[in-house]
């Protein structure tokens, strides 16, 4: 697939260590999947569509590539290959739990966008580790979505993590579904809750994704690709999978505690 090039329109400062590049187009994409933002001589990084129209992309400030990516300005150009990966399955449901840590709330973002379109109800459950720390409520409350902030601290919203949260949220109220991304330790705990109270759940799992076609392997999950495979994933499906939770391998192919 060759990379596409779109203008900056917008950049919207989250908070001091997160920014959501809004582009001048759109894509075809479905919640859940991601780009390959490409920066010529720089290298090229999966992240998830936040919005595929306008195409949005919400970055956290985390290594070389994704420091270049905060020096970008409005009017510059940035270049993606894909949608890739699977994306998240909505299912004929009727209440649905979303559950984010830190810029995993991006693509569910977009999930509560498209699950509305459908008259399902989400229920969004965002967990960081401090108020600073919080992301997109803005665009959840434009979205008229019910959201419920953690922050490990206390600082906004009930104090504890998401998984706490979700915790409380399925003892109150019957969901059909969960749907997830951030930290895996943080989805591993959830998938467990879920499967106590006997709740589907779909994970999105993060992994170093160097080529997003299935090819290279540098992704693997014990023999799950994630570019290609996943990265969203039925719980049930990683409820045998080693590493799930446990291990990555980094740039160098060296796997290491997650
Ligand atoms: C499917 C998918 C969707 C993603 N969506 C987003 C998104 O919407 N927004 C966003 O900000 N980031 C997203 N990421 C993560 C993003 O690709 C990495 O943060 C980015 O590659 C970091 O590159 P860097 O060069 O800035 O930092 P690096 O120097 O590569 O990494 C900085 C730190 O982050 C860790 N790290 C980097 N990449 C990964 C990874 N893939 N898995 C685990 N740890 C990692 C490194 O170990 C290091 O500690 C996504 C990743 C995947 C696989």
């Amino acid at each position: 697939m060759l990379p596409r090039r779109a203008k900056i329109k917008e950049i919207i400062n989250d908070n001091g260590r997160v920014k959501t590049f809004v582009l001048d187009c759109s894509i075809i994409a479905k919640p859940g999947q991601y780009v390959m933002v490409w920066l010529p001589g720089i290298d090229e990084k999966p992240i998830s569509v936040s919005r595929a129209d306008p195409l949005t992309l919400t970055v956290a400030n985390r290594g070389p590539f994704t420091s270049r990516l905060f020096d970008l300005k409005v009017n510059d150009f940035m270049s993606f290959r894909g949608p890739f990966g699977n994306g998240f399955a909505l299912r004929t449901v009727k209440n649905i739990l979303l559950v984010g840590g830190g810029y995993g709330v991006a693509p569910l973002r977009f999930l509560a966008e498209t699950a509305l379109q459908k008259n399902i109800r989400p229920t969004m459950i965002m967990g960081a580790k401090t108020a600073s720390d919080v992301i997109l409520e803005e665009a959840f409350s434009e979205l008229k979505v019910k959201t419920i902030i953690a922050t490990d601290d206390g600082s906004k919203g009930v104090k504890g993590t998401c998984v706490d949260a979700a915790r409380e949220a399925m003892e109150k109220e019957k969901f059909n579904a969960v749907y997830s991304c951030g930290p895996e330790k943080m989805m591993a705990a959830l998938a467990h809750e879920c499967a106590k109270h006997g709740v589907r759940c779909q994970l999105s799992l993060e992994r170093y994704i160097k080529c997003g076609i299935g090819v290279c392997g540098q992704c693997c999950c014990d023999g799950l690709r994630v570019c290609h495979d996943g990265p969203v994933f039925d719980a049930r499906v990683l409820k045998g999978v080693e590493d799930f939770g446990r291990l990555a391998r980094g740039p160098s192919g060296a796997s290491h505690a997650l």
